[in-house]
C-alpha cells in the first residue's frame, strides 16, 4: 500500500482528562545510598534467623531429616500404578508421551496377554533428569496409570540411573500406593 493510500483515522477529540501527568518523586539523600533498603532487607533476613517458628519450618538437617512434601500440591518421581490384580494399570494408549513437553517418556506397546485390554507397555521409560515435572502426562492418563508422587529424593551418579524404566516405576508405586498423591479434581476428578 502506498503511503498516500494510508487510511487517516479520525482525529481523536482530546479532553484534559485524558491525559495524567506523573511526577518523578524526589529521592532523598538517604534513599540515593539505598541505606535504608539494604538494612531493611538485612533486618528480615535476621529476624527470620532467629525466630524460633520459622527456623523450625524451613531448615531441615537433609539427609537425616526429611522434609514432608505437601502431597496435594507436589509433583515428584513419577510411579506406575497397578491394577486390582497387582498388573501394570497402563494400556500403552501413549497419551503421556504425546502430551509430554519434554519429550522424556518413552513406551513400547505390545498386545496384551490379558482379555480385559488390548495393549500394555512392554517399555515404558521416563527420563527424570529431563523431565520437567509439570504433570501433564497424569492428565493425559485415561486410566490414572501414571502419577507423580510426594517424593523428591532422586539421586544416581550416572545418567542411565536417572532414567526410570517399567520395574522401577511400578517400585516407586510399591513405596507410595498409601499414599494419593495430588488431588486436582478440576482437571483429573480423582
Ligand atoms: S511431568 Fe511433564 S515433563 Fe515430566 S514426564 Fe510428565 S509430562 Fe513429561
Ligand atoms: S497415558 Fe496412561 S495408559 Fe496411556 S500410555 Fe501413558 S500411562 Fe499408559
Amino acid at each position: 500500500m502506498d503511503s498516500d493510500q494510508v487510511e487517516q483515522r479520525p482525529a481523536r477529540d482530546w479532553k484534559a482528562t485524558d491525559v495524567i501527568c506523573v511526577d518523578q518523586p524526589e529521592l532523598t539523600t538517604a534513599e540515593r545510598l539505598y541505606l535504608p533498603q539494604v538494612f531493611g532487607g538485612l533486618a528480615t533476613t535476621f529476624r527470620h534467623m532467629f525466630k524460633k517458628r520459622v527456623r523450625e519450618q524451613t531448615v531441615v538437617q537433609y539427609p537425616e531429616q526429611k522434609r514432608e512434601m505437601r502431597k496435594e500440591i507436589y509433583r515428584g518421581v513419577h510411579r506406575l500404578n497397578r491394577d486390582e490384580q497387582g498388573r501394570v494399570a497402563c494400556v500403552a494408549c501413549f497419551m503421556c508421551e504425546t502430551a509430554c513437553p519434554a519429550h522424556c517418556i518413552h513406551i513400547e506397546g505390545a498386545l496384551s496377554p490379558w482379555e480385559d485390554r488390548e495393549k500394555y507397555p512392554i517399555k515404558f521409560d521416563i527420563d527424570e533428569l529431563r523431565c520437567i515435572y509439570c504433570g501433564m502426562c497424569e492428565e493425559a492418563c485415561p486410566v490414572d496409570a501414571i502419577e507423580l508422587t510426594p517424593e523428591y529424593h532422586l539421586v544416581g551418579s550416572t545418567r542411565d540411573e536417572m532414567i526410570y524404566d517399567r520395574e522401577k516405576l511400578l517400585m516407586v508405586y510399591d513405596r507410595t500406593k498409601e499414599d494419593k498423591p495430588r488431588k486436582g479434581p478440576a482437571v483429573t476428578g480423582y
